[in-house]
């Protein structure tokens, strides 16, 4: 029995018989296959896996199953029928092509992306920012978006750092670690901030670099949300000082309050932000506080 010649047409636009889909194998067809069993199992829908096949068939709905089975007929070599005679089975020797399942992503890959979306979100593109000499460019943050493409910077999962993140400007190449449970967003934003500092060789010191990290930080959290309530520090955190470590968390929230809209304050405006960084008593800020740290670059 031939098939019905009604469901059956050349294609309008051959796909050729060595058409090579990307990122797929071939396929010896059984008998019992089908387009949709077939589907199933790389977690495509049965026309997603006819078109990955035959890119040009035809949009419409009526033409693309006559195309079907021609491709069927003569590059497949089909020969059994439906029972109403209207569409070729599949069976042995024939191949196709099914794509590869999408590879699972590593967690470094995770964390990757994590940080170029936030990178890239409309409220970074809007982080111009400065105090007193230094200002901050918006466009920096993509230029570290695109440094981490580049492998200049490289991203990895540290589940040591208990939902926090760091930058690790001297490694090479420079390295950003998360947590995989981080939750504040604000901090990516602020080691990248580091990682600015880096990029740009900045010669500054740490009451400066974290400083810009945490108002970056504080700047991030209200451009995307609004006036967020006192951030509390922790009483139990001996031999922290907490009113260091309460002066940076507000300071940083009243001075980007500021930034939101002037974009720059002066020296004197930041004074008690970068005046905290000296006496937190743990951290690693204040054994820094008031040298010259340099960066090389990335
Ligand atoms: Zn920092």
């Amino acid at each position: 029995m031939a098939i019905n010649p009604q469901s059956i047409k050349p294609p309008a636009n051959l796909v050729p018989r060595n058409y090579t889909p990307a990122n797929g194998r071939k396929y010896p067809v059984q008998i019992g296959d089908s387009w949709a069993s077939l589907a199933a199992t790389v977690g495509r829908s049965p026309w997603d896996l006819i078109r990955y096949n035959y890119p040009t068939l035809p949009l419409d709905l009526q033409l693309p199953a006559k195309e079907v089975n021609w491709y069927l007929e003569h590059y497949v070599g089909c020969t059994m029928l439906t029972p109403d005679g209207r569409n070729y089975r599949f069976s042995p020797p024939g191949e196709i092509w099914l794509p590869n399942p999408a590879a699972a992503l590593t967690p470094d890959q995770v964390a990757q992306r994590l940080v170029l979306s936030i990178l890239r979100e409309p409220v970074v593109r809007r982080m111009n920012f400065g105090v007193g000499f230094l200002m901050i460019s918006a466009t920096y943050y993509e230029d570290i978006a695109k440094a981490i493409e580049a492998g200049k910077i490289v991203v990895k999962v540290n589940p040591a750092l208990r939902n926090l993140a760091m930058y690790y400007g001297a490694s090479s190449p420079a390295r950003i670690e998360l947590s995989p449970t981080i939750s504040d967003m604000g901090l990516i934003v602020h080691e990248c901030t580091h990682a600015i500092f880096d990029m740009r060789k900045l010669t500054t010191n740490v009451e400066q670099s974290e400083g810009f990290g945490y108002l970056s930080q504080a700047l991030y959290g209200q451009l995307k949300y609004g006036p967020s309530a006192r951030y509390t520090v922790p009483f139990h955190w001996p031999p922290f000082s907490w009113i260091s470590w309460q002066t940076i968390f507000d300071e940083s929230t009243r001075l980007a309050a500021v930034l939101k809209t002037s974009f720059w304050v002066s020296e004197a405006d930041a004074a008690r932000l970068f005046g905290a960084f000296k006496n937190t008593r743990g951290g690693g800020y204040d054994t820094r506080a008031g040298k010259v740290e340099t960066n090389d670059g990335l």
